[in-house]
């Protein structure tokens, strides 16, 4: 980070004109995504970039998600503190961060090992310890730990992974980048109520792929 930045005040000008300014209303996710250090989850040479309006990559192909879609997927997922997480993707942890912050207790899970390991290393290192990690094909969910209140994946595959929707709890959210081309999706949010589903679709977003069993 360059030298007079100051880290606070970006997060400030980064929800209020690309967040607030988009839409996003939810005090609790923007209380959030003002307190996450975000400049700490991205590699050091490109901590300056961290509160600007786009992605940034993470290694391996991987990136962190523009703050604005962090934002928006939150607010879709409606979460109350207390309430149980599963993430799908954990990439730099940035997003089990502000889902911690929130007060939920987060189950993350990344196939990629080095990613795992960086992200849960500086989960711990930052005290976040409402998140826990784990090393594995997150398309099969984590069945000792569900159900789950909510289920996002932050990666876009070509449907929403079957052992997914038996892990969600009734009443739940889930949300799913889906769609048929790799880097074009659209937001599926699916509610689970008294043993079936109803799906609504938000705009067009474009994630990594998902892969595994139920990925690509
Ligand atoms: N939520 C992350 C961004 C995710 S990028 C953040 O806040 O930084 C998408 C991540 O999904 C990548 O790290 C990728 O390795 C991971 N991924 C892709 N397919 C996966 C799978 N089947 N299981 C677990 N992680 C997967």
């Amino acid at each position: 980070m360059a030298v007079g930045t100051d880290p606070k005040r970006m997060r400030e000008r980064m929800v209020s004109e690309q967040i607030e300014a988009r839409g996003v209303t939810d005090e609790r996710v923007l209380a959030a995504m003002r307190k996450v250090p975000r400049h700490l989850f991205v590699q050091e040479a490109l901590a300056a970039h961290a509160y600007g309006d786009s992605a940034l990559p993470i290694g391996h192909g991987q990136t962190i998600s523009q703050p604005y879609i962090v934002a928006l997927m939150t607010e879709l997922l409606e979460v109350k503190p207390g309430m149980t997480v599963l993430e799908i993707g954990t990439g730099s942890g940035y997003q089990a961060a502000v889902l911690a912050e929130i007060g939920c207790e987060v189950y993350t899970v990344e196939r990629q090992r080095s990613l795992y390991a960086i992200a849960r290393e500086r989960l711990l290192e930052m005290r976040y310890f409402k998140v826990k990690c784990k090393l594995d094909d997150g398309t099969l969910g984590w069945p000792e730990e569900a159900p789950f209140d909510r289920i996002l994946v932050t990666a876009g595959g070509p449907s929403v992974p079957e052992p997914l929707l038996e892990q969600l709890a009734d009443p739940g959210i889930m949300i799913v980048p889906v769609g048929r081309s790799k880097r074009s999706q659209e937001l599926v949010v699916l509610r689970k109520k008294d043993g079936s589903f109803t799906e609504e679709r938000h705009g067009g977003v474009a994630f990594v792929d998902l892969v595994g069993m139920h990925g690509w």
